[in-house]
């Protein structure tokens, strides 16, 4: 963990593009809510197969408009090809957007090819090429390690390869056995790999649907906390209470540690972050360049 502790944190939070206009005038108001905290950055997921394409892009600009917070647009590989991804850019670029997470993606049932781009490192060098320094690239860490991986050591080595393609910092998937996260930063070290790897972090507010992510994605609920979560059933506050605890505890370790910052998975509510976010007494963030490691 030595190397990550000379970062100063960087606070983010992430959302997912809204369908309706129910879910737009929500998201307002959760972004209204967060910026008050001061993050860093809001992210904008990209559905799989690019579903979301433009629906993320109007995100990202709303919110670099109304919030005065950066926004981070996500861009995976999935039915991607070159021209769309240069469009993409020069859009993004056109828009004031200077932040980036860049994802291989996930490709939906029935699609077959992922598109000109296979794996993120290819994505992270091909942006690199064509716009030089103009944007910080975030690319995704697994402390559990990716689920298609053949290897925890070849997971490694591919993420080494996002690292050189151009990578500026990474965001974990969410987990929460933060001994995972801590011996993937010093498998890192070891390797070489030096860059900010921020934690993150999903509230817990509900079991099934957690449960289901974390199927989905590789991300373990360990035992004791599946157990306990059980226990509860359909009690959805007891399960915010004890879930706010457990989080609260697992970011306190973490940047005890000197994880530099977390990112939070809102789901596009403000309450489980914001209370997260008091409960650790965090000072609001100053948004400053000169004292950020973007
Ligand atoms: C912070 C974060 C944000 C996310 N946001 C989105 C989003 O907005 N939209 C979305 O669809 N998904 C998103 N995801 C999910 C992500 O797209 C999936 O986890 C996907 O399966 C892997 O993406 P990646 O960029 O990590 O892929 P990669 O880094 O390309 O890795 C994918 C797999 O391929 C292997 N691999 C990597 N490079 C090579 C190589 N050169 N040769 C052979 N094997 C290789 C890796 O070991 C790994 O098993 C996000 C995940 C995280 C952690």
């Amino acid at each position: 963990m030595e190397s990550q502790k000379r970062y100063t944190p960087v606070y983010s939070c992430e959302f997912f593009p809204p369908k309706s206009e129910e879910g737009r005038s929500k998201l307002r108001d959760t972004w209204g809510r967060l910026a008050e905290l001061g993050p860093r950055f809001f992210s904008v997921t990209f559905g799989a197969g690019g579903t979301t394409r433009d629906r993320t892009v109007e995100t990202v600009q709303q919110i670099q408009q109304d919030s005065g917070i950066e926004a981070a647009p996500h861009l995976s590989c999935i039915d991607s090809t070159r021209e769309s991804i240069l469009e993409l850019l020069a859009t993004y670029r056109a828009r004031g957007i200077r932040h980036i997470v860049a994802l291989r993606g996930d490709m939906p049932s029935g699609m077959q090819e992922p598109g000109e781009f296979s794996y993120a490192n290819e994505l992270v060098a091909f942006i690199r090429a064509e716009t030089g320094k103009h944007f910080h690239i975030e690319v995704a860490a697994y402390p559990e390690f990716h689920p298609q991986a053949r290897s925890a050591r070849v997971d490694l080595e591919n993420f080494r390869r996002k690292v050189e393609a151009g990578a500026d910092s990474a965001i974990t998937q969410y987990f929460y056995n933060p001994d995972a996260y801590f011996r993937f930063i010093d498998s890192c070290e070891s390797m070489g790999v030096d860059l900010p790897i921020v934690p993150g972090i999903m509230p817990i507010t509900n079991y099934v649907q957690l449960a289901r992510f974390s199927d989905a994605c590789g991300a373990e609920i360990p035992r004791w906390l599946r157990r306990r979560l059980e226990n509860f059933g359909d009690d959805l506050e007891s399960i915010r209470a004890f879930g706010l605890d457990v989080v609260t505890d697992l970011c306190r370790r973490l940047l005890d540690a000197g994880a530099p910052g977390l990112h939070f998975y809102t789901m596009n509510r403000a309450e489980p972050t914001t209370a997260i976010w008091r409960k650790l007494g965090l000072q609001r963030q100053a948004v400053s360049a000169e004292d950020t490691t973007l």
